[in-house]
């Protein structure tokens, strides 16, 4: 077991994956700083796969403060487009593209593409880094099927949500509640598996929750 309380940064700047993430960490024994004590500036996304890039979000976070570290990366994958727009999702239609446009990109990149071709999926990775260059990272991912459709429905969620067909439940993953989205998502999967492993290393965390 670890040594109680070790402190940990979740090196994310968008505030909705922090509470997510924190809430993955309650019964576990961290104290987990505050996102304003550690102001620095994020790492350019430069890695080929989803697990590249959370692993250098990471590193960067622990090798700028000291602490140990969770990082993520996530994107959609849309099999007829090659796995685009993968890693370039935040950015498919260019740098600080907008939710619209990199909606408005994808939707014309797909046309003429029959819905039974039209499989994706949202693919998140999840790192746990410790404090200490010689310790290894625990690392967790997540899986969400899919398929895309043209007409967006919904406002819920973010990114290519509206888009973004669950055919299991018969609506897009921006037509379901916060909630709901978190219990299947590729945040949700990947969360839980981190949280296993976490537990694992700290038998003590089930019970404490
Ligand atoms: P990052 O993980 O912050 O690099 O974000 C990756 C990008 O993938 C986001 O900007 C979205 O475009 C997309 N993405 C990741 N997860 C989701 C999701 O749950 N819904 C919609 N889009 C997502």
């Amino acid at each position: 077991m670890r040594a109680a309380a070790d402190r940990l940064l979740i090196a994310t700047g968008n505030p909705g994956k922090w509470r997510e993430l924190r809430a993955l960490l309650d019964g576990l024994p961290f104290e987990v700083a505050s996102p304003a004590e550690y102001a620095f500036a994020p790492p350019e996304e430069t890695g080929a796969t989803f697990r590249d890039n959370a692993l250098l979000k990471a590193r960067h976070a622990r090798a700028a403060t000291g602490l140990a570290v969770i990082a993520d990366d996530s994107g959609l994958e849309v099999d007829a487009l090659g796995g685009a727009p993968g890693v370039y999702s935040a950015r498919y239609a260019g740098l600080g593209a907008s939710d619209a446009e990199n909606n408005a990109k994808l939707v014309a990149a797909l046309a003429g593409v029959p819905p039974e071709r039209r499989a994706a999926r949202y693919r998140c990775v999840l790192v746990y880094l410790p404090a200490g260059d010689a310790a290894a990272p625990l690392i967790a991912e997540g899986v969400w099927e899919g398929r895309i459709v043209d007409a967006p429905s919904g406002a819920a969620g973010f990114g290519y949500d509206p888009h973004f067909f669950v055919p299991e439940l018969g609506r897009t993953a921006a037509q379901l509640d916060p909630a709901h989205k978190n219990r299947i998502s590729h945040r949700g999967v990947a969360l839980r598996a981190l949280r296993e492993r976490l537990e694992r290393l700290d038998p003590g965390a089930g019970a404490r929750r």
